[in-house]
């Protein structure tokens, strides 16, 4: 099997399952008992808030366990939209964003919320015009993504939070595609807020974190007990952040040389993809890209089509068609950089970790070339278009 859906998910590290272990039975206490076998539980899980503190230069009691992206992000702007609706009910986000804050987004708007989507570029980049353009006295929430999860494109997060911060608004970014692959500063890039979670770096499913700058008033998403500061109530998953801890060490002690590895692989396949299949078009930024992201649409192909062929040579992808969504609808993300719906439906998602190889990348073009003319020549659509070439 070659697995190239590290965006989708990752394989935990046998370092990672190693760190767990023990907290299962061994160190199994609850953390807000005062014996010992607490207290070890809740160093461990301190010891882990020290990691993160330390990987995005923040300090540790800013840091609040979730049970992953998708609670992070709903935290952060359900929370948010509720502590500040005195000041306003305007909050902005892009048309790219993940589903976990567009389907929240669109729950705020129920709610009496108004919600700017701003567009992007052919690149998938936001544009900083229009975001300066959509600031109003109103507005309480920034939430741009830090790197999209469908075409890799890296936002300008420097600038948006330097723009937030100079219109007195808070910044949320989902950086859960970027955190452990890109290095990140809070303090320098002015977020206020960041969603990341474990198993898209490595570690187990089911936990993450949203940071949270102090000062920053934002309610309890979890009433109970009085766990992360009484913001977000219930006994600790303790095995969980442990090996979120150790994923964090494990991607920040491995990044460059992740980083220069899969952007080796990443630029080889681009560039065998792009010379030797004809009607193919990359999507998302060429440089301002996830080092692990590969995206490209091919004409007059159904991407569906396409990943069971592939599945079929053993080989894990994803695609921007109906498949993830569940419906016919294309993919919102490869919609708003002006693909055409037949350009999205012929999507490839291909994100790779740093445990692929050359010679994977040769056996995937190769397949890839075969399922592609196979699908082509059953297309009549396509025929048409070469006879009309000619
Ligand atoms: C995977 C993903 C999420 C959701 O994270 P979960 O931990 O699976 O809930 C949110 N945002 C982005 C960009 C993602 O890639």
């Amino acid at each position: 099997m070659i697995y190239l859906d590290n965006a989708a998910t990752t394989k935990t590290a046998p370092e990672v399952v190693d760190a767990m272990l023990p907290y299962f039975s061994e160190y199994y206490g609850n953390p807000s008992t005062i014996y010992g076998l607490g207290a070890s539980c809740k160093k461990a899980v301190n010891d882990t808030r020290q990691i993160i503190a330390d990987a995005l230069s923040c300090k540790p009691e800013e840091i609040y366990f979730t049970a992953g992206g998708s609670e992070s992000d709903n935290w952060a702007l359900k929370a948010t939209a509720e502590a500040y609706a005195n000041k306003g009910k305007h909050i902005i986000t892009s048309k790219i964003e993940h589903h976990a804050v567009l389907h929240t987004c669109e729950y705020l708007e129920k709610k009496g919320y108004e919600i700017t989507y701003l567009d992007v570029d052919e690149n998938g980049m936001v544009r900083l015009e229009d975001l300066k353009a959509a600031i109003r006295p109103d507005t309480i929430l920034i939430t741009i993504m830090f790197a999209n999860n469908e075409i890799g494109t890296i936002e300008p997060i420097a600038e948006i939070g330097k723009l937030a911060k100079e219109h007195g608004v808070l910044f949320h970014t989902d950086a859960v595609q970027a955190f452990g692959q890109v290095p990140i500063n809070v303090d320098e890039m002015n977020i206020d807020m960041l969603s990341a979670s474990g198993h898209k770096l490595n570690g187990p499913k089911g936990i993450g974190f949203l940071y949270i700058r102090t000062g920053v008033k934002i309610r309890s998403f979890i009433h109970g007990g009085a766990q992360e500061r009484s913001r977000r109530a219930g006994t600790e998953n303790v095995p969980g952040i442990v090996g979120l801890g150790a994923a964090v060490e494990r991607a920040l002690s491995i990044m460059e040389e992740k980083t220069k590895k899969e952007i080796a692989l990443r630029d080889y396949l681009i560039e065998r993809i792009e010379k030797e299949i004809p009607y193919c078009r990359l999507n998302g930024h060429r440089t301002r890209r996830l080092p692990n992201n590969v995206n490209f649409s091919f004409l007059y192909i159904e991407g569906e089509s396409m990943l069971i062929m592939l599945d079929g040579k053993g080989i894990c992808a994803s695609s921007g068609s109906a498949c993830t969504s569940g419906s016919l609808d294309p993919s919102h993300v490869l919609l708003a950089i002006g693909l055409k719906h037949e350009e999205a439906h012929g999507s490839l998602r291909i994100t790779l970790s740093e445990e692929n190889t050359k010679e994977e990348m040769d056996f995937v073009v190769e397949e890839l070339k075969k399922i592609i003319q196979r699908l082509r020549d059953m297309s009549p659509l396509y025929e048409d278009f070469i006879k009309s070439q000619k």
